[in-house]
């Protein structure tokens, strides 16, 4: 039989994971797959590790990865999908705002051989209007600036088959907009549209901090254009320098050159010192990116690994 292996990173999320698990394990028991899942405990701070160790007693498809501390939802995905092996595999949300019933479809449409099967949100019940219109915002940008196109509205919440599953392992980059990445990887894409539900049990744990630092992460990760609008706003500044120059001196040469000018003189001297710290702050945020890249430091750090005792582990290796 097929194998089908279930990613969920998971931080603080103990309130809700037996909910989860449970409407997961349904969708288990009416798939023709062999199934399991792996959760990986990003570092928490609350019993989540403890619950996963309850699920995997209880269930023999239950597999559990946890990492030395927080390494945020990235690198947790990152490390779930590393200890992955099987014929497709899926990501999801352990909050439940993405519906695990949605995965039988999504095996359905991979079965027709497409490669990467993603969710793409049709509404998103319970997330404020200001999330919504930022995440809006950042869809749209992030379609203009990247030449990787994005899809829209369209989380972590998708299916990989094993060719996809095994060029995303490859991609070893420290700074990891999975977004992008999976869109990167490429093979044959297809969306499935959902309605996106509220939270089950806990907070978000993304702030609007937090979530305008991953948007540039996304941005610089999959476009250089930034660093282009450096060199444009400077080029023009420089251009209308000179000009105004010219004026001036033209100035001065037929009428003479009383002194003033302290206005514009501070004019000048302001802009160009704006554009000059814009463009460098431009080039700082790529810098420590390729500083972060040139440490070569691991991803992540796993403190414990569980495979599951049944599942596509167990089938691909039979002990
Ligand atoms: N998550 C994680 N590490 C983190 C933050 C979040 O593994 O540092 C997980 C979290 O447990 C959840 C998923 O990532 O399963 C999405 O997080 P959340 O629901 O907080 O994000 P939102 O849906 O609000 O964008
Ligand atoms: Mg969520």
């Amino acid at each position: 039989m097929q194998t089908l292996t279930v990613v969920v990173p998971a931080y603080n999320e103990g309130e809700g994971l037996r909910a989860f698990h449970a409407r997961l394990a349904a969708v288990f028991d009416a798939l023709d797959l062999t199934c399991e899942v792996l959760y990986v405990d990003d570092g928490s701070r609350d019993d989540t590790w403890a619950v996963i160790s309850a699920l995997r007693e209880a269930d023999a498809r239950v597999g559990g990865l946890r990492l030395s501390r927080n390494f945020g939802k990235e690198l947790a995905l990152t490390a779930g999908l590393d200890h992955a092996d099987a014929d497709a595999v899926v990501v999801i949300d352990a909050d439940l705002q993405d519906p695990p019933e949605l995965i039988p479809q999504f095996v359905r449409v991979w079965r027709e051989g497409f490669d990467v099967v993603y969710g793409t949100r049709a509404s998103r019940a319970g997330e404020s209007r200001l999330k919504r219109a930022t995440a809006a915002l950042f869809y749209r940008v992030m379609a203009r600036l990247s030449p990787t196109p994005v899809p829209r509205d369209t989380g972590d919440f998708r299916l990989l088959s094993a060719r996809a599953l095994a060029a995303l392992k490859q991609v070893r980059e420290r700074q990891r907009f999975m977004k992008g990445l999976f869109a990167w990887v490429g093979y044959r894409q297809t969306a499935i549209v959902y309605h996106r539900d509220p939270r089950h049990a806990g907070a978000s744990k993304f702030s609007y901090w937090r979530l305008w630092n991953f948007a540039l992460e996304g941005v610089t990760s999959f476009s250089g254009v930034p660093l282009k609008i450096a060199s444009y706003v400077g080029i023009a500044t420089a251009l209308l320098a000179f000009l105004y120059a010219v004026w001036v001196f033209g100035k001065a040469a037929l009428f003479g050159d009383p002194v003033r000018g302290y206005p514009t003189l501070m004019v000048v001297i302001l802009f160009l010192g704006g554009v000059q710290l814009m463009a460098l702050g431009m080039i700082g945020e790529y810098l420590s990116r390729l500083y972060l890249e040139a440490k070569q430091r691991p991803l992540y750090l796993i403190d414990e690994h569980h495979a599951p005792r049944a599942g596509a582990h167990a089938a691909a290796a039979p002990r």
